[in-house]
């Protein structure tokens, strides 16, 4: 996913303040196969640090690529896996600087009219805390490494901020909805805040995006699945015109996001289902 912010978000960035980086022990943690792909010593070291992704972002660009050319290995999840988990584990016990405030990111929020379908690409049971990690080294880190639009090129170097909050909580996913494969519906960002979730940040404006907890790259979610969404759609914006609920995919062309089988079927069976 790439963000494509294309107007401004302005105003002044407070300089985050340096934390006690020097004073900080490094997590302990052990997972299989940890440091196959990375340099544990230098991850840990630069998650310390307000600009970890500036020290990062070429190492994780590395690891994307690579998980690209391996992606018909069952395993190359692990790939970019290990700096998911180091992110993880950086977020879970405080390390990692976050900006304690910083500017409005959600002004130019519009009224929804949009509705988007993601999936985790991932096996269900994603957990709020490896999603948190994922999206903002993915998403928020590479962005404050490179912005796009010029009255943000300050954010380079600082903090990262989100100004998003989950039960009291800085928080970094881009997806307002995150369907459970049985069903079950979690809203973990108010929709007042433009989620960062579909490499276009027009559609961010005026979307709300729904995230199915699974990896739908070759089938398609099971019916609760999909009747559950249609009752959210249904109860919550039905003011939004059916043309206007779509796939990743249809908004971003570098994805196959929701899976290569939500136009072939599923779309219309939730279509079907709001009506
Ligand atoms: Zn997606």
């Amino acid at each position: 996913m790439v963000l494509e912010p294309t107007a401004s978000h302005t105003a002044t960035k407070q300089r985050e303040s340096r934390p006690g980086s020097m004073t900080v022990a490094l997590p302990t943690i052990h997972l299989e196969n940890m440091g196959k792909y990375i340099d544990e010593t230098l991850w840990r070291r630069a998650l310390c640090k307000p600009d970890w992704y500036l020290i990062l972002a070429d190492d994780f660009k590395r690891l994307e690529k690579l998980a690209e050319q391996q992606k018909n290995n069952p395993d190359h999840k692990v790939i970019k896996g290990e700096a998911y988990s180091l992110v993880e584990e950086a977020l879970r016990i405080g390390t990692i600087p976050r900006a304690p405030s910083g500017e409005n990111l959600d002004k130019q929020r519009k009224p929804i009219d949009t509705i988007v379908i993601h999936h985790t690409k991932n096996r269900p049971g994603m957990t709020l805390g490896r999603l948190n990690a994922m999206q903002l080294l993915r998403i928020y880190g590479m962005y404050y490494a490179n912005p796009t639009d010029k009255l943000e090129l300050q954010f380079k170097g600082q903090a990262v901020w989100s100004g998003h909050f989950y039960n009291g909580e800085q928080v970094f996913w881009g997806y307002h909805w995150l369907v459970r494969e049985n069903g079950e519906l979690e809203h973990i960002l108010d929709d007042k805040y433009i989620g960062w979730h579909a490499g276009n940040w027009d559609i961010n404006t005026r979307s709300v995006a729904i995230c199915i907890d699974d990896d739908l790259s070759n089938r398609e979610p099971n019916n609760v699945v999909i009747g559950s969404i249609a009752k959210l759609l249904r109860d919550q914006y039905l003011t939004v015109n059916p043309r206007n609920i779509v796939g990743h995919c249809d908004v971003n062309k570098k994805t196959e996001c929701p899976g290569r089988l939500f136009h072939e079927s599923w779309r219309q069976k939730l279509l079907n289902k709001i009506v």
